[in-house]
């Protein structure tokens, strides 16, 4: 039997490849052409439009730093707003704060979620049915502008900025979750991998920046994000909360009484200290 590779396409020069043990899934969705499959390294797999979403092994770095760092950061969110996620690793990982009272999850795609819950049923670990979650198949654009509610953290678990995912990047859905969110509110984003696409951090800088008193990126290393470490975008009206010491929030996370594989109170601290090459990008600006 011939096994055949799946190469990643997000870069035209370089990228990684998967043998590609078995596929589970393929199809194009009404959105977006959607994958998952078997591999040795990382277990089950998921790409959107040829880049890869999420795998079995290294999701937990990804959705602790999205959810922990934010929330534990606040102090006290009890409503949240996932927009994107599809996979349901954010919102499990939101879920274990028993502190958290609602959350809202916009995903624009029911397949993605459907497929997800099949194929990599431990992402979501059920969260979907958890009674504080209220699921709403839309664009998240459309969702943060029209929306009437307002949360306390914001996490934008999006795809790239291509195809759907394009609209989250963009002024005018910043401008949503400004209103969306409550006073000293919390917002986050995938921002991509600094090394490989600087201009994604310029970009958010100059579109999110003028709307909060403080924007700025935290980071972790993500294995299959290649190219170095992932950055997350950071904004919020609160100055304080990038600054808070490793006692404050140790204190909350052993509070939580939540069991991480990767994220832990000096993580969360460090993961705002940015390489100068990304620090000198956004002085230039
Ligand atoms: N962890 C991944 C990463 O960092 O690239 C993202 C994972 S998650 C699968 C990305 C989700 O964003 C997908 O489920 C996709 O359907 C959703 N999405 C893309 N564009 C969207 C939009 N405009 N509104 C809401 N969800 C969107």
């Amino acid at each position: 039997m011939t096994t055949t590779t799946y190469l990643e396409s997000l870069y035209k020069g370089y990228g990684q490849s998967f043998t590609l043990d078995e596929v589970l899934f393929e199809h194009r969705t009404e959105h977006q052409e959607l994958i998952i499959f078997r591999n040795s390294e990382f277990g089950t797999v998921m790409a959107l439009d040829g880049i890869i979403q999420t795998t079995e092994r290294d999701e937990f770095i990804y959705h602790e730093m999205m959810t922990h760092v934010p929330i534990l950061a606040h102090g006290n969110a009890k409503r949240v707003l996932i927009i994107g996620g599809g996979d349901g690793g954010i919102l499990r990982e939101v879920l274990r704060h028993q502190s958290v009272e609602h959350v809202t999850q916009v995903e624009i795609d029911q397949a993605v979620i459907d497929m997800c819950k099949q194929y990599l049923p431990n992402h979501s670990a059920g969260a979907f049915d958890d009674s504080r979650a209220n699921i709403v198949i839309a664009d998240g654009v459309e969702f943060v502008n029209e929306c009437t509610e307002t949360f306390d953290v914001i996490i934008s678990d999006c795809t790239d900025p291509m195809g759907p995912g394009e609209v989250l990047f963009s002024s005018r859905f910043y401008e949503g979750c400004k209103r969306c969110l409550t006073e000293g509110g919390v917002f986050v984003a995938q921002n991509g991998v600094a090394f490989m696409q600087p201009e994604e951090l310029v970009t958010t800088r100059r579109r999110l920046g003028p709307y909060f008193a403080d924007q700025s990126f935290y980071n972790a290393a993500v294995p299959t994000y290649v190219g170095g470490v992932m950055a997350f975008a950071w904004a919020t009206d609160n100055t304080e909360l990038r600054q808070q010491s490793v006692e404050l929030i140790r204190e909350r996370f052993e509070r939580s009484g939540i069991q991480t594989r990767y994220y832990n109170p000096a993580l969360h601290v460090a993961s705002f200290a940015l390489p100068q090459y990304v620090l000198g990008a956004l002085d230039d600006l």
